[in-house]
């Protein structure tokens, strides 16, 4: 089980084989590929292929470096955080490391 350190708290990075053992969103009570707990410092992510599991983990991270960093321009007037502006820049990311050789964390 891999950890990654988010403004120095550890979170533990767990693969899940269902998209009900990651989580649901709570409003929407859609299954997610991934989710970052900030009450167990975890992050699950589907088992998937690894184009997909990067974009997914590096999207959980962003969610993380948001709320431990409070950049306060990555929430919306609803004080949740943007959600495409936080998917933007895991794509961005994953694309960059993938073009450096980068396929997996
Ligand atoms: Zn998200």
């Amino acid at each position: 089980m891999k950890t990654v350190s988010i403004y120095g708290i550890p979170f533990t990075i767990q693969v899940k084989s269902t998209v009900h053992e990651v989580g649901h969103d709570i409003d929407e009570e859609m299954p997610l590929m991934g989710e970052i707990c900030f009450m167990s410092h975890s992050i699950n992510i589907i088992d998937s292929n690894k184009p997909r599991m990067l974009r997914v983990l590096l999207h959980e991270i962003i969610h993380g470096i948001v709320e431990e960093g409070h950049i306060a321009r990555m929430f919306g007037k609803d004080g949740r955080h943007d959600e495409d502006a936080v998917d933007q820049l895991a794509v961005g990311l994953a694309i960059a490391l993938e073009s450096l050789g980068v396929t997996e964390l």
